[in-house]
């Protein structure tokens, strides 16, 4: 088995933006496309409404460019995400580390896409099963290993089994090792798989060799807009409220966590949300956190993408 100490260590947090293909609606309603890759870490987004007059006098630019680990645009392909995203995860989950791929950003700017795809474009959740049995089939160790994956939806502090969405929101749980686990969720075992297809070389085990368990979720971070559109109405603050509580908790680790590297010591709070209770293991120690970030190119999206690139931007 690959030692993988070191180089888990060193890339614990890659972000990563996908602007997606300006869509049928959008050309119709005349929307222009406002944000652009540059290279493969940068994109500019174009402010449409500020008048090129005001931004001169003012001495301020039009353009505000972001920076990402990676960047892709309407040209990238499922696979070329799934590549410069998700891939390199695999070797480290079956040697027992814990990753988290997070898909971040507005209704309609392309997490589903992303995570699940289409038949024929299928997205991340596929290419990493079938990569994770290839793996655990090339192996010519007797892989002593589970590697567990579960894809949920995180919405108003509420989770969703999105493997089975007809069993509605899942309550968390500690278990008796104090760890924190979702009550009822699929969770995909690829050793189990590999039992069934392979039949197991030898299943006389050492009971107490140490068996590496690697988890590998993936999180469908719902709606992230509602939080802003719904401020101060009412009702619906409250729902603002906790998405905002989620996201702000997820920023807070993720800041603490990319600081770490550098200063020591940071303090992560974990306990703030249960979107990051939950993902505790996943998202510290000697674990991996890739959060693709999602939004349209068309200027009518525009202040929602620049509030979801203002996120991103501060999570790095
Ligand atoms: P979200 O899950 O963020 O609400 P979706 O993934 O459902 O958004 O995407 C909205 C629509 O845009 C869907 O019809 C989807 O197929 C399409 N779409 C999203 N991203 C892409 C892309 N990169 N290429 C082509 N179509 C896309
Ligand atoms: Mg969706």
């Amino acid at each position: 088995m690959k030692d993988l100490r070191g180089e888990w260590k060193d890339h614990q947090l890659t972000v990563a933006l996908r602007i997606r293909p300006l869509n049928d609606a959008e050309i119709e309603e005349g929307a222009t496309t406002v944000a652009h890759k540059i290279d493969s870490q940068m994109v500019v987004l174009m402010d449409p409404c500020e008048d090129a007059d005001n931004v001169l006098r003012a001495n301020r630019s039009r353009e505000k460019t972001y920076m990402f680990d990676v960047a892709f645009d309407y040209t990238a392909t499922q696979e070329d995400v799934y590549v410069a995203t998700t891939k390199n995860l695999i070797d480290g989950v079956i040697a027992g580390y814990n990753a988290t791929v997070f898909a971040y950003g507005p209704t309609g700017a392309g997490k589903t896409y992303t995570m699940l795809g289409l038949d024929s474009e299928p997205g991340i959740y596929i290419r990493t099963l079938n990569d994770l049995f290839r793996a655990i089939e090339d192996s010519t160790e007797d892989l002593n290993c589970s590697v567990y994956m579960s894809y949920i939806e995180i919405y108003n502090e509420m989770i969703r089994d999105l493997l089975n969405p007809s069993s509605g929101y899942l309550e968390l749980r500690e278990d008796a090792k104090g760890e924190i686990r979702i009550a009822g969720i699929t969770e995909f075992s690829t050793c189990n798989a590999k039992e069934v297809t392979v039949k197991q070389k030898s299943r006389v085990k050492d009971i107490n060799e140490e068996v590496r368990v690697g988890k590998l979720f993936m999180v469908d971070l719902a709606g992230t807009e509602r939080a802003s559109q719904t401020q101060n109405r009412g009702k619906r603050m409250k729902e603002g409220a906790h998405i905002n509580r989620s996201l702000l908790a997820l920023a807070n680790c993720i800041n603490a966590l990319s600081e770490k590297g550098g200063k020591g010591a940071q303090f992560v709070n974990y306990r703030d949300s249960k979107l990051t209770r939950l993902l505790k293991d996943a998202l510290g120690g000697n674990s991996r956190t890739v959060m693709i970030t999602h939004i349209s190119p068309a200027s009518s999206n525009f202040e929602e993408s620049r509030n979801t690139l203002v996120y991103a931007d501060k999570a790095k």
